[in-house]
């Protein structure tokens, strides 16, 4: 058998249900590579002895009726672990652990699955390349100098170093799909109210989504399916009628109507790019789907939009960071003293720069210049797709206007850096589910993603049309194992 940790989550699965392979032994190959692994810097908390417990115990009483039977999985630290330090990435939460468990987790626990540990993340999901964590950046396992895209970027790097089989992010405006995109890994952003928000630290929470990432479509499909439910505990979880994704899959998309948007063709595209969306296209037709020219007339407005609204939310959102009731306090002279100095210290320069933003476009003199005007600009942004989804059943696009940049590349450029995610977060503020699959190379190979967006709901069907072109591509990434010595 190939190596444990190269193995896909269906094969794992497999494997255990077949009594091939025991808890114990896929704990321990995940929980070794992870312990050669540390220069990539993925894990912010590791969970290893206890993983290893939990193993054994699954190994002594089994039920492999569960759809992840004794499976480890690391996930992004946002997500609160009941008795596991949770840190969002951030100093202000650097010691903070939490006494209840998020639901999407909770749902992966349920069926079997096992934490090794939490992986780093850019400070409260904001950043593109994982260089604003307090715990420091990430290394792409692809290449030494890359980034790993963020804000999931430990996430991405840990599953593309076979650190974890699967793991779980969040994409606020583009943070699973487009490390996915950089790591040459799969990434899903479901419908908004799909996935549970209780027990992920809050960015902007009308934007907020956690979703699966996977080495295949299969894997996301099954993850999806077991992260996805209507939970009473977050008031904006939407009760309907959730598909069975994995044992639904399939790769007939004949006659299946796919828009290709003018505008995601944007200036200073990189050729590769455009040639990579080419190809998706030529295989997707070559699958029997029919491809329709499609216009989102407000697509140039999306990214000033989210740096409104994202913003706003956050400002907001951080608030309750004041010392008092979660993680670092800092001393000060008087209450507004200590308010003060814990917030200056605990905060990063990116998370200090949100709040700014946002507190501005939220004061009183500006509020309906900016963000009353981005709300509705928004509401266009919908309608846009709303339009198109009359006409097509799903859109395809590029992930990301580039491939992986180099550590610093950007840091001093936030502008550039916002960039970034302009095929991404159109997508969040629809509500949309959206998914990056890896489609090529660019000439220094490194990965690049195609995007497909369906309509609110229809996850199962944008699986299937990734599944297809899954299929077509074939896609190996190329990792030399580098940085184990
Ligand atoms: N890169 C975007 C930002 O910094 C998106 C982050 C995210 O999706 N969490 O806001």
């Amino acid at each position: 058998m190939s190596e444990i940790t190269s193995l896909t989550l269906t094969e794992l699965v497999k494997n255990i249900k077949e009594k091939k392979l025991s808890s114990t032994e896929i704990t321990k190959a995940f929980v070794e590579r992870s312990q050669k692994s540390k220069e990539l810097n993925t894990y912010i908390t590791e969970d290893f002895s206890s993983a290893i417990e939990k193993a054994q115990k699954f190994d002594d009483k089994p039920n492999f009726d569960l759809k992840l039977p004794g499976i480890p999985i690391a996930v992004k630290d946002l997500f609160c672990t009941n008795g596991v330090r949770t840190t969002a990435g951030s100093k202000i939460l650097n010691n903070f652990i939490p006494t209840y468990e998020s639901t999407v987790t909770q749902n992966i626990w349920q069926q079997g699955a096992i934490l090794l540990g939490k992986l780093n993340c850019d400070e409260f999901a904001m950043g593109s390349s994982n260089e604003t964590s307090f715990f420091g950046n990430v290394q792409n396992p692809i290449d030494k100098n890359l980034v790993p895209g963020g804000s999931s970027g430990g996430s991405a790097s840990a599953l593309a170093a076979n650190l974890t089989p699967v793991t779980i992010g969040t994409d606020t405006g583009g943070s699973i799909r487009q490390p996915a995109s950089f790591t040459g890994t799969v990434g899903l952003k479901p419908t908004y109210g799909s996935c549970s928000r209780y027990g992920i630290v809050a960015f902007a929470s009308s934007l907020d989504q956690a979703g699966p990432m996977s080495k295949n479509v299969k894997d996301c499909a099954l993850l999806l399916e077991v992260m996805s439910s209507y939970d009473k505990k977050d008031s904006t979880s939407i009760d309907f009628n959730r598909s069975k994704y994995s044992l639904e899959l399939n790769n007939n998309i004949k006659g299946k109507k796919i828009g290709i948007p003018k505008e995601y063709r944007v200036d200073d595209m990189p050729i590769e790019i455009e040639e990579l969306w080419k190809k998706g296209i030529e295989h997707v037709k070559e699958c029997g789907a029919e491809l329709v020219d499609i216009s989102l007339p407000h697509t140039n407005y999306a990214l000033p939009t989210y740096y409104i609204v994202a913003p706003a939310e956050a400002s907001s959102n951080l608030a309750r960071y004041d010392g008092v009731k979660y993680g670092f306090r800092s001393h000060g002279e008087n209450l507004i003293d200590m308010y003060e100095k814990t917030r200056s210290e605990g905060f990063g320069d990116e998370v200090k720069r949100r709040i700014m933003i946002g507190t501005y476009v939220l004061s009183s003199g500006y509020y309906d210049a900016y963000y009353l005007k981005a709300q509705k600009v928004r509401r266009l942004i919908k309608n846009d797709f709303d339009v198109v989804f009359n006409q097509v059943e799903a859109i395809l696009t590029p992930s990301t206007p580039s491939s992986a940049f180099k550590i610093g590349e950007k840091t001093n450029d936030p502008i550039s850096m916002y960039l970034n995610d302009i095929f991404t977060v159109p997508i969040n503020l629809a509500g949309l589910p959206g998914i990056s699959i890896p489609a090529g190379f660019d000439k220094n190979d490194y990965p690049l993603g195609l995007q497909i967006i369906g309509k609110a709901f229809d996850e199962q069907n944008i699986l299937n049309i990734a599944y297809s072109i899954e299929e077509k591509i074939n896609f190996k990434n190329k990792i030399t194992d580098w940085w184990i010595k």
